[in-house]
């Protein structure tokens, strides 16, 4: 019996993102920095030097992140695209789309010396046109703001539903019941914003979530971009009775009867 693992041997992997660049995002990478683990953050280039805060439900003012704080503070983590000024892009013409994803890739690579290569659309609008421009544009994924509550890798990239939302009920006991799970290359994938942290007062459940993952043994940290590149590999991986072929550019990860091995790029095993 093959079973699919994650780099390392790992049966689970655990993936974090936030989206719109926001002053909290300082302290929760720093977080994040202190357990060893990697955040997807996506980011809008053209909201970032605009000094101007806008007002919680809660009464919280939010904040942008300035431009300068940008181009470090994201080291070791994934930096993607949220749109140039996150409009709500139903009423966007083809071109306008093109634009909103083209120029904000272009800016965040300039700013971050990095390619930019993930997608999250801003609110909860999307369409299959937005992701054949992600598509056209260079992008390997493009994430939804749909959630799934399941622990099923994406299956279509372009249509990726995330999992769970920080702060939904249910969330909780999401995020708890991830440790038990037994799907094949189990995934626990979280959105949110940071600011979110602060307006649910849940930094100190939140720090000892991500106190876990670091230390689950069975747990590995991606960004959004890494689980796509590995996900990918493995679906062309080759299984059968007699072998496994890994016709793919990455190494992967598998266990038989328990007994895990990997497979270099290129490789072939006979069972
Ligand atoms: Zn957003």
């Amino acid at each position: 019996m093959i079973r699919k693992l994650y780099p390392g041997g790992k049966a689970r992997a655990f993936n974090i993102t936030y989206d719109d660049g926001v002053l909290q995002d300082i302290p929760f990478v720093s977080l994040l920095n202190r357990y060893r683990l990697k955040g997807t953050f996506n980011l809008n280039s053209g909201l970032m030097e605009q000094e101007f805060a806008w007002e919680h439900p809660s009464g919280a003012l939010i904040r942008r992140l300035p431009t300068a704080a940008v181009s470090r503070l994201y080291e070791g983590h994934e930096v993607a695209s949220h749109t140039v000024t996150h409009p709500y892009m139903q009423g966007l013409s083809r071109d306008e789309m093109m634009y909103q994803l083209v120029q904000d890739k272009a800016a965040l690579e300039a700013l971050t010396g990095r390619e930019i290569r993930g997608f999250a659309v801003p609110f909860d609008w999307y369409s299959d046109e937005i992701a054949q421009c992600a598509a056209a544009c260079g992008f390997e994924y493009a994430r939804t703001s749909q959630e799934r509550y399941c622990y099923t890798p994406p299956g279509d990239y372009f249509h990726w539903a995330a999992g769970a939302y920080h702060i939904m009920p249910g969330f909780w006991h999401f995020a708890e019941r991830f440790f038990q799970a037994e799907e094949e290359l189990a995934l626990c994938q979280i959105v949110g914003h940071s600011y979110d942290l602060d307006t649910e007062r849940m930094w100190q459940r939140m720090e000892a979530l991500l106190k876990r993952v670091a230390e689950d043994p069975d747990t590995l940290s991606m960004t959004n971009l890494e689980l796509v590149r590995y996900l990918k590999a493995m679906d062309q991986a080759v299984i059968t009775t007699q072998r496994i072929e890994n016709p793919s550019g990455q190494t992967l990860w598998f266990s038989r009867d328990g007994h895990v091995f990997s497979l270099a790029p290129g490789g072939i095993l006979p069972l």
